[in-house]
């Protein structure tokens, strides 16, 4: 069973990664969570090519055609082991955050991934609510083949359970904490598992997906009241950075991660200032992470990277990635040290929540 996710490109491409690394992090037996190999400006190009008048919301048949075609470009058949998210900031005619296509066709899933802002901890807001949709979606679009039937079934007033609707954005946070199924319907979901429509296996993955939501957003929620870091796993083998409690990624490109590490490694009590580099041991982070390029090419873009202007580029471009992820406070008080007039930097980062993961690591 595989769950592949494409997006339109007013949603960011490293809070889509977020939502599936969240996703995989799950201990799960079948389901794989995946980004589609479609870039955000192909799938505009879908989108616009069916959704031909931008003055009104898109309705739900238009948007079933795009996914349908989105299926078809990324040549995945009409399978309902095999769903296609389509993850976009344009609202749909119903105003629903999430729809599936009705039975017969394709298991093709729709979620709303603008204004969650206010309602989630950190900027990056709309990782846990989308993140609970992908892996509720699955669920519902198994259980309930039919919209219609789904409508009829959920709770209009807050059960605690994975059925209830959430009406308007505010009631995330109570859904976010809902993963269970409720007495009421566990018969419709005991049904869909006789029938074989709901395979056993995808329900237990389904249900751990959405208790690391759950666990993630309960720890993200608190450190929203007591601003702790997170721990961070540097994992060398794909060059990312993450926020293991916050479930986020700080989406960093080659030379930035680099040079991250590098203060990491060196920086832990006293500041460093550009000419202090070791430019040997930059150089060795930043081959671990740049994509290609001849040796000659690579030293030439450190010896850059430790010229003071340059230098100082990256590290607030660096601290942007960082605030967009974990706001002002964490990155200033943890992350990166906050500016300076002798411009020495260091991350204070209590170095026992650094985690570093590389190729031989069991993740
Ligand atoms: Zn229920």
């Amino acid at each position: 069973m595989r769950v592949t996710i494409c997006h339109t490109s007013g949603v960011k491409a490293s809070s889509v990664q977020s939502v599936c690394a969240l996703l995989n992090e799950a201990d799960k037996q079948i389901i794989q969570v995946e980004q589609g190999a479609l870039d955000a400006a192909a799938v505009d190009a879908v989108w616009q090519a069916h959704v031909t008048d931008a003055t009104t919301d898109a309705s739900w048949d238009l948007i079933y055609a795009v996914i349908r075609d989105l299926r078809v470009q990324l040549d995945i058949d009409d399978s309902t082991t095999h769903f296609v998210y389509l993850l976009t900031e344009k609202a749909n005619a119903n105003r629903w955050f999430s729809f599936h296509e009705p039975i017969g066709t394709g298991a093709n899933v729709y979620i709303h991934t603008a204004d969650w802002g206010g309602f989630m901890p950190g900027t990056s807001d709309f990782i846990f609510p989308v993140a609970h949709l992908v892996a509720s979606n699955v669920l519902h679009r198994l259980v309930y083949p039919l919209m219609n039937d789904w409508d009829a079934a959920a709770h209009d007033i807050p059960e605690g359970c994975l059925m209830d609707k959430c009406m308007n954005k505010r009631e995330i946070r109570l859904k976010l904490k809902a993963v269970d199924v409720c007495p009421l319907c566990q018969p419709d979901y005991q049904r869909a598992l006789d029938e074989k429509r709901l395979h056993p296996n995808v329900l237990l993955d389904g249900l751990a997906m959405l208790e690391k939501v759950r666990s993630r957003f309960l720890f993200s929620d608190r450190t929203g009241l007591q601003k702790q870091p997170s721990r961070l796993e540097v994992r060398k083998h794909d060059g990312l950075l993450f926020l293991t409690d916050f479930g986020q990624l700080v989406p960093l490109p080659p030379q930035h991660w680099a040079l991250y590490v590098y203060f990491l490694e060196n920086a832990a009590e006293r500041g460093i200032q550009c000419h202090q580099i070791n430019q040997d041991r930059l150089l060795e982070l930043y081959q671990l992470v740049a994509r290609a390029g001849d040796l000659g090419a690579m030293i030439a873009t450190v010896q850059r990277m430790c010229e003071e202007t340059s230098f100082n580029t990256k590290i607030s471009e660096i601290r942007k990635h960082f605030r967009e992820v974990v706001g002002e406070y964490l990155t200033e008080t943890y992350y990166l040290w906050p500016k300076r007039s002798d411009s020495q930097r260091m991350i204070p980062l209590d170095r026992k929540l650094v985690v570093v993961l590389d190729r031989d690591t069991p993740s």
